[in-house]
């Protein structure tokens, strides 16, 4: 994609009377007659940026389904290396199955639609996406609670 840079017109007229700072080294630029920083020399540009922030949201909701995701990954990875080891199947038993690899499948997914669908949740209302988010980690604390009470039971 062709970006055509911004002018130094618009950028002194941007800064003419501003209190901006220097996003490198916070030294306030206003009035500034050049493109480059006097204290850290580096240039600067102009960008358009949303004034709501849908990021903060989506790396909670990513968060809460990663954390879920990367404790049963361990498990399954550690249950399926000491199964094959000790060559007892099925191991810890079958509930542990049923309960493990669904809830691996569906942390994952859930994950990955979140990752490739990102553009959706940013398009979403305010309220989808809080919502969205708190159904990720209560989703994600139910499966890792339940397993975790089916390890204290066989252990
Ligand atoms: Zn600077």
């Amino acid at each position: 994609m062709h970006q055509q840079p911004v002018s130094d017109d618009l950028i002194r007229s941007f800064l003419q009377g501003r209190h901006v700072h220097c996003p490198v080294c916070h030294y306030e630029v206003r009035d500034l007659q050049d493109r480059r920083c006097p204290e850290c020399g580096k240039e600067l540009t102009l960008h358009l940026s949303p004034v709501e922030r849908h990021l903060r949201l989506l790396i909670t909701a990513c968060t809460g389904l990663a954390m879920g995701f990367g404790f049963f990954a361990f498990v399954l990875l550690i249950t399926i290396v000491q199964t094959i080891d000790k060559g007892q199947w099925p191991g810890p038993g079958y509930t542990f199955w049923v309960i493990l690899i669904p809830s691996t499948l569906i942390l994952g997914a859930a994950l990955a639609v979140m990752c490739l669908r990102s553009s959706m949740f940013a398009r979403a209302a305010r309220r989808r996406q809080i919502a969205i988010t708190i159904a990720s980690w209560i989703l994600s604390l139910i499966l890792v609670t339940t397993l975790t009470v089916v390890i204290i039971r066989i252990t």
